[in-house]
């Protein structure tokens, strides 16, 4: 059943229950917040013994997450907490960053604060977005190597028209380039480009889409299979990720010295630089793990929640490489994450607890496209080292068993 029209409650909890109305189908017949209330209040009778009375309470009103999701019946709520202000000295971020932190895991908020204030009593994190562009790589099939070859041709002579045809849907999505991989009758087609503030998957989507039926119209014997061929590498790890990156690669560094890592890390220079030797670099190649490093999905994950980030891409940012080196007394630090990929507008941004927790960052709105998830990005990267220096520490001085007693349990 699929009408516009309104039903008495009564009339469609019957036809909930007779199956003559999907529960996906309420909106066709109530207000939005009357349609989740229903749906959740016939989910809890069928389904729950012990009922939801707090997935149904959730202060997150119903019309404000249309767009986010489905078949709604409340939200679940994580707890929040907030770490810094960390000083942060970015090519885009340049200030004392908050850094909001969404998590059930214990311990890790009181950590990265304690990483804030070790990398504040040094100077502050260094942060540079040495490369961009969000990856989108579709399929294309050729009907004989000919074909394959007249594609990569046009598609090389063409460039500026093909580009065009990328651009010609979004206001702020600028391609950077486009390259083709070939294997037999295969053809995939990894394209970049910048998306401004936006963390880009649905504006790439819908250029690689019209660039792949442009091609299709204009070179014989191709046909165009799939807006993805995995080589994007959306959501799952990938060697292509830790190399070339996707969104944005984000530098983030600072120089610790040596009496601020005995006295607020409890361990010395030279225990962290061979541990992260040890264990971030032996450990991890060993394991052929592409996350050099000790948790960045920790704070990743954390931070992306907590700003309504597409939660998936925590994949992505667990890749990279932590760095440690002693230099005199210091210790030299940083964090390299090729694939950091946030928005400020779009998706998940667009709820209202996600925006308070981006404008409580700091970050200084920008009317120059891409300046906000830039600023967003290298917040993201600092307060990953934050995260990094002091969970390498507490390893490093066997605290972590101790402090994971008194706080996670
Ligand atoms: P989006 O909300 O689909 O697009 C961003 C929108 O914001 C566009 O309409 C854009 O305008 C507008 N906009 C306004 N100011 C902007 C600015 N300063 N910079 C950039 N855009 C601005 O967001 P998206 O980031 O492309 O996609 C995010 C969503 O994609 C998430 O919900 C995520 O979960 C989902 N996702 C999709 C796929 C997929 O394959 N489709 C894969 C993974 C994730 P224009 O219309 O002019 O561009």
């Amino acid at each position: 059943m699929a009408t516009n029209s309104s039903l008495p409650e009564k009339k469609i909890l019957e036809g909930l229950k007779n199956g003559k109305i999907r529960a996906y189908e309420l909106e066709n017949f109530l207000s939005r917040a009357q349609a989740v209330r229903v749906r959740a209040e016939f989910i809890e009778k069928e389904f729950s013994e012990a009922g939801i009375p707090a997935i149904k309470s959730g202060s997150l009103e119903p019309e404000k997450a249309r767009g986010n999701i489905e078949n709604m019946i409340g939200s679940v709520q994580v707890p929040l907490g907030i770490a810094g202000p960390l000083e942060i000295k970015g090519s885009f971020f340049r200030g004392r960053a908050l850094i909001p932190l969404a998590t059930t895991e214990g311990a890790l908020v009181a950590s990265v604060n304690r990483g804030c204030s070790a990398l504040n009593k040094s100077g502050g994190v260094k942060a540079r977005i040495v490369k961009t562009g969000q990856t989108r790589a579709p399929l294309m099939k050729a009907e004989s190597p000919e074909a394959a070859a007249s594609l990569i041709r046009f598609l090389q002579e063409n460039y500026g028209a093909v580009k065009k045809i990328a651009e010609q849907e979004s206001r702020f999505l600028k391609l950077k380039g486009i390259e083709p991989f070939v294997y037999d009758s295969l053809i995939w087609l990894r394209m970049s480009a910048d998306t401004g503030d936006a963390m880009g998957m649905n504006m790439i989507s819908i250029a690689a889409q019209n660039v792949c039926i442009y091609l299709e119209g204009k070179v014989s014997g191709i046909r165009y299979l799939s807006v993805s061929g995995n080589l994007c590498v959306d959501k799952k790890p990938s060697s292509i990720t830790l190399r070339e990156g996707r969104g944005r690669h984000v530098v983030a560094g600072a120089l610790l010295k040596g009496d601020v890592v005995r006295d607020v890390l409890k361990s010395t220079p030279e225990d962290m630089e061979n541990l992260n030797i040890y264990k971030n670099i032996i450990g991890s190649s060993i394991a052929g793990s592409y996350g050099l490093n000790s948790h960045f999905a920790n704070v990743v994950a954390a931070v992306y929640l907590a700003t309504g980030q597409d939660m998936a891409h925590v994949v992505e940012g667990s890749h990279g490489v932590t760095w440690m080196e002693r230099q005199g007394n210091s210790l030299k630090v940083s964090v390299s994450m090729p694939a950091i990929q946030v928005g400020t507008v779009g998706g998940g941004t667009r709820l209202p607890a996600q925006q308070e927790c981006i404008s409580l960052i700091g970050i200084r709105k920008s009317g120059n496209p891409g300046e906000n998830a830039s600023q967003l990005a290298e917040v993201v990267a600092s307060g990953v080292l934050a995260g990094e220096i002091s969970l390498l520490a507490a390893h490093s001085s066997r605290q972590l068993v101790d402090a994971h007693r008194r706080l996670n349990r």
